[in-house]
């Protein structure tokens, strides 16, 4: 049976993020993609233009048609939109645990738009980032799940503990938006210890990095990596990926070159 990824996350019809991103990341790594749109946007390279979130019956059924029938190695979680969605995710986890977790806790894109309704936040830290073989925010996410402020490379040391310590078993804190030149640290932490991965900061505006990044780690674990290979792995493939990146709509904004 081929080896499959299931990814639970927001639509992008424009093509550079979301699930659209997820499913090529995982066709790229020849992983059969499988998702369950929890949230639709209507967006294009200069922002979002509308969100519809569907009944949590219809993604329950679209969800447990995956379960039924495929060989899931990995689930990659992205938009959630609702406390509710969030809530349904995790009770999904519970009727069909197993499959490792990579949690994209996403929240605001780089445009600004709200991908997480405020009162969201909560049912994230205690519902999800718990189930989490390994959470992969950015820095300002971090920062709201932790409620601290992190301005270094310490900090994203203590704040990649600190999401370890609320229960997620490993944690990739990206620092792209940590100011200054130079090149970008992502921050591993497991059970392990701590680890940097660096890669040089390519002068792009760029949509969908975090989407693909996520997706990735699930593909490489899918495929049998442990965490940390499956992160650095998946760097790589988003650097890559950015070099060869094209500008597909009227704004400055690029999208990643899967292939
Ligand atoms: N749209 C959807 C559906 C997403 O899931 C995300 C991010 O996860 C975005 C847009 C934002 O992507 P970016 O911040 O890379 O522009």
């Amino acid at each position: 049976m081929k080896t499959s990824a299931l990814t639970i996350a927001g639509s992008d019809s424009g093509g550079g993020a979301g699930i659209q991103a997820d499913l090529k990341t995982f066709a790229a790594h020849r992983v059969h993609g499988l998702s369950a749109l929890a949230a639709l946007t209507a967006q294009h390279t200069r922002g979002v233009t509308a969100v519809h979130v569907p009944d949590v019956a219809f993604l329950r059924a679209q969800v447990e048609a995956c379960f039924d029938d495929f060989d899931i190695r990995a689930v990659k979680l992205g938009m959630l939109a609702t406390a509710e969605v969030i809530d349904t995710v995790a009770q999904l986890f519970d009727a069909n645990p197993g499959a490792p977790v990579v949690l994209d806790p996403v929240m605001v894109a780089t445009s600004g738009a709200k991908l997480l309704a405020d009162d969201a936040l909560d049912a994230m830290r205690t519902r999800l980032l718990t189930r989490a073989a390994i959470a992969t925010p950015n820095l300002p996410e971090a920062e709201l799940l932790l409620g601290t402020r992190i301005d270094s490379v310490e900090a994203m040391q203590a704040a990649a503990q600190a999401l370890r310590e609320r229960g997620a078993n490993a944690v990739l804190l990206k620092g792209g938006h940590l100011l200054g030149g130079g090149d970008v640290v992502d921050v591993f932490a497991d059970a392990q210890g701590l680890h940097e991965i660096v890669h040089p900061r390519l002068a792009l505006e760029a949509h969908g990095t975090g989407c693909t990044l996520a997706s990735a780690i699930a593909a490489r674990i899918a495929l049998g990596d442990g965490l940390l290979d499956a992160c650095v792995a998946a760097s790589d493939y988003v650097h890559r990926a950015l070099v060869g990146a094209y500008r597909p709509g009227r704004s400055e904004v690029v999208v990643l070159d899967h292939f």
